[in-house]
């Protein structure tokens, strides 16, 4: 396994700290004000941040190539500013930095974690029932290290929580002085302790690794199945909401329309009303690496105004991805399938517009849905 005879490779033999006359600063160098968790960078609130379930963050052949302090291209770069690292393999030259303080065994074995695909072991989804969290011991402003992930934002590779990953912060991270903890193991006798004093990955860790990258025999376990997304609009609009500033809305309502009696986002005009148009905004959909869609949804289009109706996707660029131009429809829903090929998280736009000059016309939808395979 050549992601564990890098970190052999770089550390040496024998103890930490792996060079001598360096300052001890504990864990701090770990706790980083303005990165995600305290040492992960290239984390942003609408980018893939999912590190293990996304199989393109994988080392191929799982072999890390690295300079120490240069730059060639397709490595990881050593820096030095504090300990921090990206989640997984991010293509071309990446960073990682091992600055004062970071050197010493536990924090580059953490950060090498990092590198080759792992997450912290104190957010995962299922921590409540490990460690209890005195969130009012937490430097005020860090709370939000210690969100829990989404269970499918997280692959666990059959591995329970592990009080000994060296992926784990110990009871005083991000503490508010230093003295009160912020963990508590729920165990009886476990003690977490710092990560700069561990000494290497946990056997837990060592099958994490060898099972993400298939080593000795090991299957890496598929990741969890992310829900879909599904709106009948019968409770709510399931954060659907309008773009500001267009000249109408969509409203929910309820009635019949089509035959069919319940609620539905729906837009309308008279005839005379001159023109209108309104369009949906859909929540960013995280793909988690997944790389097939299919957004599907009732479209309803009736009378000479209902002119045209439209659907965007958005990732970078907004580009249409189906367009009705006929209210051909009248009085039944029609379906829409739509099988997308995808790279990224996205949102969609659904834009109805409307022209009175041309008579009564309504646009409605109803039953979106929104899944990450073909349809
Ligand atoms: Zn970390």
């Amino acid at each position: 396994m050549l992601v564990l005879l890098v970190a052999v490779a770089l550390i040496g033999a024998n103890a930490s700290p792996v060079e001598r006359k360096l300052e001890n600063l504990g864990d701090s160098p770990l706790f980083h004000s303005r990165l995600f968790e305290g040492d992960i960078a290239g984390v942003g609130p609408n980018r893939d941040r999912n590190g293990i379930v996304d199989e393109k963050l994988l080392w191929p052949g799982g072999i890390v190539y690295y300079e120490l302090g240069s730059s060639v291209g397709k490595t990881i770069f050593f820096i030095s500013y504090r300990c921090w690292s990206m989640v997984g393999r991010q293509g071309g030259k990446q960073e990682l930095s091992l600055g004062s303080g970071c050197h010493w065994r536990g924090l580059v074995i953490h950060e090498l974690g990092h590198a080759v695909g792992f997450w912290h072991e104190q957010n995962r989804a299922d921590r409540d029932e490990y460690i209890e969290i005195f969130w009012d011991n937490i430097w005020p402003g860090m709370e939000y290290n210690f969100d829990k992930m989404l269970p499918w934002e997280n692959n666990y590779l059959g591995e329970n929580f592990d009080y000994e990953s060296v992926m784990l912060y110990g009871e005083m991270a991000f503490s508010k002085d230093g003295e009160s903890p912020t963990v508590r193991p729920k165990e009886p006798n476990v003690v977490i302790g710092p990560v700069w004093k561990k000494t290497k990955f946990s056997e837990s860790d060592v099958r994490r690794v060898n099972r993400l990258y298939e080593c000795f025999g090991e299957t890496r376990p598929p990741p969890p199945t992310v829900p879909d997304f599904e709106c009948d609009f019968e409770e709510n609009d399931c954060g659907i909401v309008n773009q500001e500033g267009m000249s109408s809305n969509f409203e929910r309502s309820y009635g019949t329309l089509g035959g069919r009696t319940g609620y539905s986002l729906k837009i309308e005009i008279k005839a005379d009303g001159g023109y209108g148009g309104g369009r949906l905004i859909t929540p960013y959909f995280k793909m988690y690496g997944g790389r097939k869609g299919c957004l599907s949804m009732d479209l309803f289009m009736k009378g000479g105004g209902a002119d045209k109706y439209t659907i965007l996707r958005q990732n970078g660029e907004t580009k249409e991805i189906y367009l009705q131009e006929e209210p051909s429809n009248d009085n039944w829903w029609e379906v829409i399938n739509l099988t997308l090929d995808i790279d990224g998280d996205l949102r969609f736009f659904l834009e109805g517009l409307m022209n009175g000059h041309n008579g009564d016309g309504v646009i409605a939808i109803d039953n979106v849905r929104f899944q990450r395979r073909a349809c």
